[in-house]
């Protein structure tokens, strides 16, 4: 087989280059370890900026967020036992939508059927080859057969412990990273949203955070241990938790009811630099990873292959090199911003094992400085609602 570009991953970036692509007329066939329904059935992101909704649109997959979505004017910051909001539109002119990640890629899964794509699901021993010459390729194994992939580009878009990194010569690559000493405990339930807009709680016990996917769906996170496991959380463990962390009001409107699931995620800020290694990029999760308090992740991924897009249009339609040279920088530079913002809102948000004292007054005073300066809240706005591409 042969294709313009070999795509490695069909999470949200894997998928959105390869419309992004499409629209631009150049081939390209995705390989993807795992079934559709695996992919589809993974809760992660639900917050879209507007540049990722608008990206959604480019590739006409964007209807059912405009339909369904929560558009969002601002959010509301929970600490020394009141609530204060901050109005994102007011200071930037900007919203964010909830819309979940399972249904964006749902969108683009179903964008990509309908325009014919080739997409191979269950490909085992994915691997890149000879990305340092003109002529790189990609292998596979389908049902037990071998395959190669004859390609001008391979795209890494293959999450954090994907092949497309860890093919690199460790030598090319450096590394940066923080891991925190904490997880984020999240359930989703069938019930509707505590407030009609997100709360981040900072409290003694640890963060908490009220969140949804739509009118009828929750979803709560709190701060825990990385010993913990799920099984020792019931959900009325849960629900009492975050109870205990929440506003009298919170906890007044909080309707509870069975999880429809529960997970821990670790935190933890990483990015590799750079994302090119000849004919190879790195796009998403593959190249950088966020503690997920400002609600980056995905909308970086969406940034990654738009500027990616956008280099491999300018290779093939005007034949010249600069998009493709400039991308890792380019991409880079708005990654560290946001890697930036969610470190910033970690910090702020969350019981490190040396925040009491003198660091707890410190995140009461820089709370309490976001809710009553004009352009403090400016700053948390215009990044929680996304900088420019
Ligand atoms: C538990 C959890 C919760 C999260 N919550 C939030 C949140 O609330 N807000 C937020 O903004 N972000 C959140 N994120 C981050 C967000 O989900 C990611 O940033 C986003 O999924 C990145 O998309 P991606 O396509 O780069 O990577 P992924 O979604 O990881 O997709 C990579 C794809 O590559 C496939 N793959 C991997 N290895 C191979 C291989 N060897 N061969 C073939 N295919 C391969 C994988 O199966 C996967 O489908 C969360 C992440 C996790 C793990």
């Amino acid at each position: 087989m042969r294709t313009k570009v070999a795509i490695i991953g069909a999470g949200p970036a894997g998928l959105l280059l390869g419309q992004l692509l499409h629209a631009y007329g150049i081939d390209n066939v995705i390989l993807e370890r795992q079934t559709p329904d695996y992919v589809l059935g993974r809760i992660r992101a639900g917050l879209l900026e507007e540049g990722t909704v608008a990206l959604l649109d480019q590739v006409g997959a964007g209807a059912r967020a405009h339909r369904d979505g929560l558009v969002h004017h601002g959010v509301e910051l929970a600490f020394g036992g009141a609530r204060h909001r901050i109005d994102m539109t007011a200071a930037t002119g900007k919203t964010v939508t909830i819309y979940g990640q399972t249904e964006v890629t749902l969108d683009l899964m179903n964008a990509r059927t309908a325009a014919g794509l080739t997409t191979i699901y269950q490909a085992a021993g994915v691997t890149p080859h000879d990305f340092d010459t003109d002529h790189p390729r990609v292998s596979y194994v389908k049902d037990g057969v071998g395959h190669d992939i004859a390609c001008d580009f391979i795209a890494g878009c293959d999450g954090f412990h994907g092949v497309s990194r860890a093919s690199v010569k460790p030598s090319a690559i450096d590394t940066f990273e923080r891991i925190y000493p904490f997880g984020w405990l999240g359930i989703l339930s069938e019930t509707p949203p505590v407030s009609n807009e997100l709360i981040y709680n900072n409290h003694a016990r640890g963060f908490a955070l009220c969140s949804m996917r739509s009118m009828h769906r929750s979803r709560y996170y709190v701060q825990c241990s990385l010993d913990d496991h799920v099984d020792q959380w019931p959900d009325e463990k849960f629900w009492d938790e975050l109870k205990r962390r929440l506003d009298r009001e919170a906890v007044d409107n909080l309707v509870t009811g069975p999880s429809i699931e529960k997970s821990i995620a670790p935190l933890r800020s990483f990015v590799a630099e750079p994302m090119r290694f000849g004919r190879m990029f790195l796009a998403g999760d593959a190249a950088h990873i966020v503690p997920p308090t400002g609600a980056k992740g995905l909308n970086l991924a969406a940034s990654d292959v738009h500027y990616l897009s956008q280099a491999l249009r300018e290779y093939y339609d005007e034949k010249s090199s600069a998009g493709i040279d400039g991308y890792s920088e380019k991409a880079l530079a708005r990654v560290w911003k946001a890697v930036r913002f969610s470190w910033w809102m970690t910090a702020m948000l969350h019981r490190f094992p040396d925040t009491e004292g003198f660091n707890a007054r410190i995140q009461l005073a820089e709370l309490d400085y976001l809710v009553s300066s004009k352009a403090a809240s400016a700053s948390l706005s215009e990044n929680y609602v996304g900088l420019p591409y």
